[in-house]
């Protein structure tokens, strides 16, 4: 109980806001999507209304919360946004993890792409998901069907325009394969190759990918002028997008998850602070959203040593308590033990970095992946074209 006195002490929130999944997450934006194309037995818990051609802007780092302070930036996504809303990610709030909710219609604890470093049971080796690793199978890490798939199946157009540098990339084939690629490198590219896959069927369903926000947002900060610049381009994307696609085709613009600037005092360094080492097999996931992978018996431990350490700067739960509060959705028997030891997110502008073993990602400004608001609220918006 040392925690809840810590986080009374610290002024953060106490109790996560927890992802209502079933209902507002983005696993449940790519089922309604599904159902209003007209695909059988699909949910629409968000009750989309029927559309023959649909596109998905999915603008990576693009939070609902940044998106409302910064609307002089971005004045068409803005204007969209007073009749929008917002969804939550899911659990962590990472790349990998939503791109794998929006391309399966499941929630993460069901498709099991659980974050951006996650053990791989048999080996005890940290798989880095966008990097992959040719010994691990996504097929086989991720059976379940895609919403490409399905969309196929019943008879409609399924798309992807994103870089070509992603189309054969672990994450695609894991969690995105069955679409009809079409690689497109720029922004204007991504527009009229949008606009021409959905013109060339009369039932279809896009997803088009940005990937500059997000990489603006870790290397800059997400409160920087240059963050605010790259939206502006974002706007423009989504505002050309809107013109170019087919008469009637329906336009949603969302994203993977929002980000936060930590600042120096917010930063623990795991390779730092013995106490956040001890017991540690392997330190996964990213600093916002960590699965900490404890060494035979050293479980216990390692979770309070975990809450000792940070107080009420970090929610720790041990695994089974994170899965019985519903951090990743129901989850599978069959991936569970993926799912650290420990798992841990970041409360306010906190993160845990690893200075020596990840020194790339321990100096990035921006970051993402907790339960906090600013890393889990995403924007759905709406425009008719
Ligand atoms: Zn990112």
């Amino acid at each position: 109980m040392t925690q809840h006195r810590a986080e009374r002490a610290s002024g953060l929130v106490t109790v996560p806001e927890l992802p209502r999944y079933g209902q507002t997450t983005l696993a449940d934006l790519s089922q309604s999507l599904l159902a209003s194309a007209g695909v059988p037995a699909e949910p629409n818990p968000l009750g989309l209304p029927q559309a023959e051609r649909a596109c998905l802007l999915v603008v990576d780092g693009l939070g609902w919360e940044l998106l409302r302070s910064n609307q002089a930036a971005a004045p068409f996504l803005s204007a969209l946004a007073e009749s929008g809303s917002w969804l939550t990610a899911g659990f962590p709030a990472t790349t990998v993890t939503s791109l794998s909710s929006l391309g399966t219609g499941r929630p993460p604890g069901q498709h099991g792409m659980l974050g951006y470093q996650v053990r791989v049971p048999s080996t005890g080796l940290l798989l880095n998901a966008l990097r992959w690793d040719k010994s691990v199978d996504p097929l086989a890490w991720q059976p379940g069907t895609t919403i490409f798939e399905r969309a196929a199946a019943a008879g409609i157009g399924a798309f992807r325009i994103a870089h070509g540098s992603f189309r054969q990339s672990g994450l695609s084939v894991a969690a995105m394969r069955g679409a009809d690629y079409r690689p497109a490198d720029t922004l204007g590219a991504l527009v009229a190759r949008a606009g021409d896959a959905l013109a060339s069927r009369r039932r279809g369903l896009a997803m088009v990918y940005s990937g500059d926000l997000d990489g603006t947002g870790h290397a800059c900060g997400c409160e920087s002028a240059a963050w605010r610049f790259q939206l502006a381009h974002v706007d423009m994307l989504a505002e050309q997008l809107a013109s170019a696609l087919p008469t009637g085709t329906v336009l949603y613009v969302t994203a993977d998850h929002g980000m936060v600037d930590v600042p120096p005092e917010g930063r623990y360094d795991a390779d730092a602070l013995p106490q956040l080492r001890t017991g540690v097999a392997q330190l996964g996931g990213e600093p916002r959203a960590r699965h900490i992978y404890a060494e035979r018996g050293a479980a216990a431990d390692v979770l309070a040593a975990w809450r000792e350490t940070l107080g009420g700067a970090v929610w720790v739960a041990s695994r089974e308590q994170a899965i019985d509060e519903g951090w990743f959705g129901p989850v599978d028997e069959r991936v569970a033990d993926r799912i650290g030891d420990v798992v841990a997110a970041a409360n306010g502008s906190s993160a845990v970095v690893a200075t020596a073993a990840e020194p790339r990602e321990s100096a990035l400004i921006g970051m993402h992946g907790s339960l906090a608001s600013a890393d889990q609220r995403v924007p759905l918006l709406t425009y008719v074209s």
